[in-house]
């Protein structure tokens, strides 16, 4: 981990938050590869979930909500963690981490550390919203992006064509004040979430359907994306541990290096959501199927990732280490740069022209680096520390045949390619 924490500063992936004033714990800026690697991943989620589906729409929702729909929710009751504190040093921990409680008994040493009571710590982060001081009122960051699809279930009905089963989508940042933000970005008190709500008839065969539908569509997912299957398994959540909506619940886990952990969500959520936004608001949510003529709040069957924990662990599962270079092997279509273009040498301007040339028109296309710095074998180095899948070369042949040397990441082979025919030759390579 420290070996990849460090990679991620030095090459641009991710940055302690506010580092200049000493930082903000859980909190991370995401650089200029970091933030390509991170559209990346929410643009093929997008993809998959919304545009390429007859089924799913997309919204993108308030974080700020009136206050009522986080009651409604049971976030304001129910979202919490237990919370212990060491009574030697008054260090914080949650209770249900038995590791992190380990492993802070064991800094004290020699003295036997007693704990407080638990007691439930609300996650929700607060803030306060308008202009007369004294009169503001106190509102919530959101904890998860999913509320304010439920309260938008009607809206999307009724503007749009979708028919039960459907889900609506959503990408967006969530708030959560975490007892111990930690292990990097995996744990942090700002984060994003890539979710669906998928609505389906309120029936047990139907729930047990679309549950099982959905666990195998995510890993498959991940696995398309290469991360090695043997990094994944499913977790299915026992009944004492499941969130205060959850009928059922699975997790997808990730081998990370320490120890397997929670990548993602499945979770059946009932008509919890909907029947309870119904209560609260005194709206009707139900559901008229025009098929059959019956209403009915429908269930919910939800997938729920995080955005930063996908990054984190798909840098974990591509870095690699082989003869004296550090590789990471995203899938292509990852990559924050697809291609870095090469002048052989810097001080000729006829192959510093070519090169500006093919790197001007590629850019048009695909996401493109540029380096004129020291000699090849260091830009190739640089490149594979940040992924970069191919490297072309301008030399003093391209200037007459018209080619130039494509050199691949993982099989490091070089072959010729007509710089008439790039653009062809990597849409091809990246829709494999
Ligand atoms: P954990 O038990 O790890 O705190 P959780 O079960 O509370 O997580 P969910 O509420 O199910 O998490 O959130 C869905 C997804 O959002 C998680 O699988 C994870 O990918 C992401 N996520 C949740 N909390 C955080 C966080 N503090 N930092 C980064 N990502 C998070």
């Amino acid at each position: 981990m420290e070996k990849i924490v460090s990679l991620c500063k030095r090459r641009g992936f991710v940055f302690p938050g506010s580092e200049i004033y000493g930082g903000l714990a859980g909190t991370w800026d995401y650089g200029p590869a970091g933030s390509l690697l991170k559209k990346n991943i929410k643009d093929l989620w997008w993809k998959e979930m919304v545009q390429i589906r007859d089924d799913v729409v997309g919204i993108d929702t308030a974080i700020m909500m009136n206050p009522k729909a986080w009651e409604a929710s049971g976030h304001v009751e129910s979202f919490s963690d237990p919370l212990v504190e060491c009574k030697i040093c008054h260090q914080r921990f949650r209770a249900d981490k038995m590791e992190e409680i380990k492993s802070h008994e064991k800094e004290h040493k020699d003295q036997k550390v007693e704990w407080t009571e638990p007691k439930t710590f609300n996650l929700l982060v607060k803030a306060y919203l308008g202009v007369v001081e004294g009169e503001q009122s106190e509102i919530y960051l959101r904890g998860e992006i999913t509320n304010g699809v439920h309260v938008n279930f009607k809206n999307v009905v009724d503007s749009t064509r979708v028919k039960i089963p459907f889900g609506i989508a959503q990408i967006g940042k969530a708030f959560r004040n975490e007892i111990t933000p930690g292990n990097f970005t995996f744990r942090s008190r700002e984060f994003e979430q890539m979710e669906v709500q998928y609505y389906i008839k309120p029936e047990k065969l139907e729930g047990e359907k679309w549950f099982e539908y959905w666990k195998k569509n995510r890993m498959d997912w991940y696995v398309s994306l290469g991360i090695k299957k043997e990094n994944l398994r499913f977790r299915d959540h026992a009944d004492d541990e499941r969130a205060h909506y959850a009928k059922a619940a699975t997790d997808i886990e990730y081998n990370s290096p320490w120890g397997w952990q929670e990548f993602m969500g499945i979770h059946h959520r009932g008509d919890w959501d909907l029947s309870r936004h119904q209560k609260f608001s005194g709206q009707n949510m139900s559901y008229h199927d025009s098929e059959t003529g019956e209403n009915y709040i429908p269930w919910d069957i939800e997938t729920s990732a995080g955005v930063d924990r996908s990054l984190l662990f798909l840098i974990i599962d591509a870095y690699s280490e082989e003869n004296n270079r550090t590789v990471l092997k995203f899938n292509p279509k990852l990559a924050p740069y697809k291609i870095a273009v090469f002048p052989l040498l810097a001080n000729k301007p006829e192959l510093v022209e070519s090169a500006r040339k093919i790197y001007n028109d590629l850019r048009k296309y695909f996401t493109v680096a540029w380096d004129d710095r020291g000699n090849i074998g260091k830009r190739y180095y640089s490149q594979d520390e940040i992924g970069t899948p191919w490297c072309i070369t301008v030399d003093f042949e391209s200037l007459e045949d018209k080619k130039i040397t494509v050199r691949d990441r993982d099989t490091m082979k070089q072959e010729r390619v007509a710089i008439a025919e790039l653009r062809e030759y990597f849409e091809s390579k990246l829709d494999n």
